[in-house]
């Protein structure tokens, strides 16, 4: 193998840039040349491609985001669409790439590794995560950190004011990020996809709080818990509105309403999404030039492993109830 491509693929999380510089590094190290591919798989199919040295990836490994872009590619979806973008990766010389994003992409990853003779590797990045067979994904820890201090923040006007805060943090289909920043950060009640909860619970925590003289609190809640909650669905597209409008009806008590969106996705990665991410993309490189294909790494108990793509995206990362319930009884 000569030369490698490097893209990143849907929703962005900060530690991809560096996981990027290691694909570079790691395989410049190796002898090999390498080709950053812009926006994604759209990328691919217009040829934006881009020689990489060693000084293209400078200065990149704190910064949030991807330096080379990331999109959603309807077209890739399809099989013309990624015929068309076999031919350019045969055109360019590309032998191997490696997919750096969430679970969609790795899908993408796994049918042109079917559908082609060029390699591919995986490396999880999304602040959500919820791919399998790893235990954190890039961005994740970020992510992480990004809301905890929106909730301290958040936290001190609570207390000031003496008012129920609902917060809405990222996950369409997850409870990862509220759930663990609901334990850090010492929520009233976490509301997750995963986990039923009822309107009247949460309201009884609240009455049990203020009978203690607690005049606080704040609910953590994933944005992905809509589809079992809908007693205001005209209010707001946003469960976190109606929720907090069905609150202050039944309790008589002033709730306020962040919903943190886009900020959970940007900033610095911390030391743990970046030495992930320089892990992760090194043995990525190291993969191809062992001529692995169709295989994703990721992080168990603090080592570096690889599994095969579908591995990934058949199995089911579990949120774990144990620290469910430790939050709701530390919370009490
Ligand atoms: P995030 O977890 O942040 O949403 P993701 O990688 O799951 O990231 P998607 O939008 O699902 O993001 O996928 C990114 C891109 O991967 C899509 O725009 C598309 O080009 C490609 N892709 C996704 N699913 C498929 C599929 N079933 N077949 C072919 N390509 C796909």
């Amino acid at each position: 193998m000569k030369k490698i491509g490097v893209l990143t693929s849907g929703g962005d999380a900060p530690g991809m840039n560096a996981a990027i510089r290691a694909v570079v590094r790691q395989g410049i190290y190796e002898g090999l040349d390498i080709i950053g591919i812009k926006r994604g798989y759209a990328g691919i199919i217009d040829s934006d491609f881009e020689v990489m040295e060693r000084g293209s990836v400078a200065d990149i490994i704190h910064r949030g985001g991807t330096f080379l872009h990331s999109a959603r590619c309807e077209e890739f979806r399809t099989k013309k669409g990624r015929e068309k973008a076999i031919e350019q990766l045969k055109y360019g010389g590309i032998e191997g790439l490696v997919v750096i994003g969430g679970d969609g992409s790795f899908k993408g990853a796994q049918l042109l590794s079917q559908e082609s003779d060029i390699n591919v590797i995986g490396v999880p990045a999304t602040i959500d995560n919820d791919i399998a067979c790893t235990d954190y994904s890039i961005g994740y820890d970020t992510a992480m950190n990004t809301i905890l201090d929106a909730i301290n923040k958040i936290r001190d006007t609570a207390t000031s004011h003496e008012r129920i805060f609902v917060v809405e943090t990222m996950g369409r289909h997850s409870g990862f990020l509220t759930l663990m920043c609901g334990l850090a950060g010492g929520a009233e009640s976490i509301l997750i996809p995963e986990i039923d909860f009822s309107i009247e619970n949460v309201c009884k925590k609240l009455k049990h709080g203020y009978d203690r003289g607690k005049l606080h609190s704040i609910i953590l809640v994933a944005e992905g818990i809509g589809d079992d909650f809908k007693p205001n669905r005209d209010v707001s597209h946003s469960k976190a509105f109606a929720l907090s409008k069905e609150i202050s009806n039944r309790m008589g008590f002033e709730t306020r309403v962040t919903v943190l969106g886009h900020l959970q996705r940007g900033g610095a990665p911390t030391a743990q999404d970046r030495i992930m991410a320089s892990r992760l993309g090194a043995v990525a490189v190291k993969l191809l030039l062992n001529g692995e294909t169709n295989k994703m790494v990721g992080i168990i108990h603090e080592e570096v492993k690889s599994f095969k793509i579908e591995e990934a995206l058949e199995g089911q990362k579990e949120i774990d109830r144990d620290i469910y319930e430790l939050a709701n009884i530390l919370s009490m």
